[in-house]
């Protein structure tokens, strides 16, 4: 096979796509004026398709932040940690973090992408067993194949199948790591933590590893996640998580209390071979995550906004997600109506993510909406409003 032979599948779907009318997936989005608006083609929308769940992108705080780090740092770190050198607000916000979670140490990474490649590959290894939650994000499967150990596939959300798998590894499950995210990215729904932790007991040796990408600042009584909600952080080995969904920047972290976690550091080459996060970057985390955790006011609005839309789009008849969160996914029997439901959204002023096979888990065709703490009860009713048109 040549080079390019292999995109020939990808062209065929692109021009199945376009030939179904479904040409227009490509947004550009010519002005974003707040957390929640834009200008697309000219014309406003509401944003109910990004992850920012406490609406912290436009926060003047983290604008003013990550203005006075471009002037006193510059634009730029310009190269790895490793090589060139960490600034001091790098170990600042590792201390943060750190402090934040309770947890010994953390690394910070330049997206939550490269954490998960970075961790997952470095944690394990050849001879190793990975044991994940099926519906996992790439960037934990991605993570994992890097790694070379070997990798076992559990039942989404099933506690019981994970079990079945660890207990099939016989001896090698002290070498086994198990993977699971806190909310789930496509249909927003909760791991079981409190009864996966407890498996995760009864394998001396195995370990534990949340990524907390969707629910840092959504769950849990100080916003530390979905193991904070459960109960038990203790259990959690690694915490993985990212900087730009709740905390409205981009990078990435691993909070741990194993001692081991620095030196990770030094064999990791997602983390080794990467320029490091921005000053301004690094500025304006830190304060959205001293907002996040001064402010447990947004994750009340983000829950009431949440659980409004989830219950109107309920009574309105469609197909959700099993349960209430800040992502509400929208269940389509083919991917044309699918499209046609997104594009007449769009018309009616309401950006959602139209995700088609094969992103999704299950093969299916969903819109996915994320519900931010900056929507205003106005604008929760108004992206209501754009799906009963279509209920209509
Ligand atoms: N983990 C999960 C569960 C995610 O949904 C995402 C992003 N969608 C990531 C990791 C990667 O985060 P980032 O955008 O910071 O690379």
């Amino acid at each position: 096979m040549a080079i390019f032979d292999k995109f020939r599948p990808l062209a065929r779907m692109r021009r199945e796509l376009a030939e179904s009318g479904i040409a227009s997936i490509h947004v550009v989005m010519d002005r974003v004026v707040s957390a929640t608006e834009a200008f697309i083609n000219g014309r406003p929308v509401i944003l109910a398709g990004t992850n920012n769940y406490l609406g912290l992108t436009f926060d003047p705080d983290c604008i003013e932040a990550a203005c006075e780090a471009v002037r006193t740092l510059g634009t730029g770190t310009t190269g790895s940690r490793v090589a060139n050198g960490s600034y001091a607000a790098h170990e600042q916000l590792e201390r943060d973090l750190a402090a934040f979670f309770g947890k010994r140490g953390v690394i910070v990474f330049s997206t939550g992408y490269v954490a998960n490649l970075g961790m997952l590959s470095t944690l394990a290894g050849p001879g190793d067993a990975f044991v994940i939650d099926a519906d996992c994000h790439a960037s934990i499967y991605d993570g994992v194949r890097l790694s070379g150990a070997e990798i076992f596939r559990f039942r989404h959300n099933d506690p019981e199948d994970l079990d079945k798998r660890l207990r099939r590894l016989g001896g090698r499950a002290e070498n086994a790591i198990v993977v699971v995210e806190g909310i789930y990215s496509m249909w927003g729904d909760r791991a079981p933590l409190a009864e996966i932790a407890a498996v995760k007991r009864r394998y001396p040796g195995a370990l534990l590893v949340v990524d907390e990408a969707h629910s840092l600042g959504v769950l849990g009584e100080r916003g530390r996640g979905r193991a904070e909600e459960a109960g038990v952080e203790a259990e959690v080995d690694f915490v993985i998580g990212t900087f730009s969904k709740s905390l409205g920047a981009i990078g990435g972290y691993c909070a741990s209390d194993h001692p081991e976690l620095d030196l990770i550091r030094y064999a990791n080459r997602p983390y080794i071979f990467t320029a490091s996060p921005s000053p301004a970057i690094i500025a304006s985390t830190r304060a959205a995550l001293r907002i996040l955790a001064s402010r447990p006011e947004l994750r009340e609005r983000l829950w009431e906004n949440s659980r409004r839309l989830y219950g109107r789009l309920e009574r309105l008849g469609f197909r959700l997600g099993p349960e209430p969160s800040p992502i509400i996914a929208v269940r389509f029997a083919a991917r044309e109506e699918a499209h046609a439901a997104w594009m007449r959204l769009m018309e009616h002023g309401v950006y959602v993510n139209l995700v088609l096979p094969p992103a999704t888990p299950d093969g299916g065709s969903l819109l996915r909406c994320s519900v931010s703490a900056g929507h205003s009860p106005e604008q929760i009713e108004r992206i209501g409003d754009a799906f009963q048109t279509l209920a209509a």
